[in-house]
């Protein structure tokens, strides 16, 4: 027996009927807002090259970590569900197979902002009016494949119909940025930058991280055998990557430590980096003490050329071995650390942190930290913002912990509006409208209690759905 699909208009709003439609009225201001998206892992040469998404399959599942990972916990192995293998031994390739097991699992999303998102790309992107499960999995799949064959699904159409302003990429600093030329070349109007993200030649763990810094010399003309060489590198690539549209870098650090060494030390620092970690060369107190060092590089630099900087720390990557051996990082085995701000960013912040020109954008996966750091942090230094809730927290829970926690201390102006921070492109609308619900929802809380007025309250929901956005980023 099927199940209807219907995307409840009053979702995520509250209970109340009085606090509801205070709700109600808020999103109505804000619901179609143009989308700004500036971080997140769209892959741009969608965009360039503007060709048909293969198949539902490769589409929803097969690059979507937070799918597949809910899967596999469940005892499903990633070789059916099409994950490609490191070793390129075989593994699914039928997509009508592969979307038949997701749709056999699809009960395990309940209650998750994954089954939202599906739920809202399902109803809004293709139409559909039932419920998916294993008995509505071949017209999901025959539906969903009809629509990719057709112009209206190209990425670019969809960027049109989704009402997408402007979209930022994250590319690493050896990327030749090919795709970002296309894009403009092309001659489609259509907002898509990049971003600067070094973590590969800033983080001496990263395998073949000498090889890294000497491609990354080259390609910039510079020496790189002295560490003025190497910064130098950056600010030749900095500058490829803000004429590729770049407005902000953005850095994925074990921790959010940062440190302002001398010359000399900095000098005796990448060379013991450079000769590998372990063994003969760096210890790894001098690996996490080169990437301390390079993140106030990196805020100086930002001072010099505008780009708005952003911290992601604190996750252990790829935690399971296994996972990481055969099917390599980005598998869904990432998992938070605790975080700490306080005594880690203060080299930085004694060094940039009440400089009117640095923006430094912070997230956390650590949520004890927004109100005991975060929030006192961003609401005393001027160069400091919080960024939205991430990853694991871009959850209407997350959203409500994050406002619940941030807002009396560091305000709503701290705070830099919504990422989606997604490869996932068709579910881009659903996150930035559970966002805007759970901001309006927020705010009909704070105005039916008497603590904002309601025609502030409607400033403020524009002010989160877009303005901050666009003034924080700089888009
Ligand atoms: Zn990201």
């Amino acid at each position: 027996m099927t199940r209807p699909l219907a995307l409840h208009p009053d979702r995520l709003f509250p209970a109340d009927p009085g606090t509801r439609a205070i709700a109600r009225a808020l999103y109505e201001g804000v619901k179609d807002l143009p989308i700004v998206s500036p971080h997140g892992h769209t892959d741009p040469a969608w965009f360039a090259y503007d060709e048909p998404f293969p198949n539902p399959a490769s589409l929803l599942i097969v690059p979507d970590h937070y799918v597949f990972r809910m899967l596999y916990s469940q005892g499903v192995p990633l070789e059916s569900l099409g994950v490609p293998s490191v070793d390129g031994s075989p593994v699914e390739q039928d997509p009508r197979k592969i979307w038949n097991l997701f749709a056999q699992h699809y009960h395990l999303f309940r209650g998750t902002p994954s089954r939202m998102w599906l739920d809202w790309v399902f109803a809004e992107v293709f139409g559909l009016d039932v419920l998916l499960d294993e008995s509505t999995a071949d017209h999901y799949y025959e539906v969903i494949d009809a629509a990719l064959k057709t112009p209206a699904f190209r990425p670019r159409a969809l960027f049109e119909r989704f009402g997408i302003e402007a979209i930022a990429t994250t590319e690493g600093p050896l990327d030749p940025l090919a795709h970002h030329r296309a894009i403009r070349e092309s001659g489609w109007n259509g907002r898509v930058v990049t971003a600067y993200r070094p973590d590969p030649v800033v983080d001496p763990e990263t395998p073949g991280f000498a090889a890294k810094v000497a491609k990354f010399g080259e390609m910039a003309g510079e020496d790189v055998s002295t560490y003025a060489g190497y910064l130098a590198a950056h600010r030749f690539h900095r500058a490829r990557f803000r004429e590729a549209g770049a407005t902000s870098t953005d850095h994925g650090h074990p921790s959010a430590l940062t440190a302002d060494l001398s010359p000399e030390d900095c000098e005796a620092l990448y060379h013991r980096v450079l000769a590998g970690v372990g063994e003969a060369g760096a210890s790894k107190q001098d690996a996490e003490l080169f990437r301390a060092q390079i993140l106030t590089e990196m805020a100086g630099m930002s001072v010099e050329d505008g780009m708005v900087m952003q911290l992601h720390p604190a996750v252990h990557r790829s935690h399971n071995q296994a996972v990481l051996e055969r099917f390599g990082r980005d598998k869904g085995g990432d998992i938070p650390l605790p975080g700490e701000f306080v005594q880690a960013l203060k080299p930085l912040l004694d060094r940039y942190g009440n400089d009117p020109r640095l923006t430094l954008i912070l997230f956390t996966l650590d949520e004890d930290v927004y109100s005991r750091e975060l929030a006192p942090l961003a609401g005393h230094y001027p160069s400091l913002r919080l960024g939205p809730p991430w990853w694991f927290h871009d959850s209407p829970e997350g959203m409500r912990r994050f406002r619940e926690r941030a807002t009396e201390t560091g305000g709503f102006y701290n705070t830099v509006g919504f990422n989606d921070d997604t490869r996932a492109f068709l579910s881009i609308p659903a996150r930035h409208d559970v966002a805007r619900r759970m901001d309006c929802a927020w705010l009909a809380q704070l105005v039916a209690e008497h603590r904002l007025p309601e025609d502030e309250a409607h400033e403020v929901a524009r002010a989160l759905a877009y303005d901050l956005v666009k003034a924080a980023y700089k888009l």
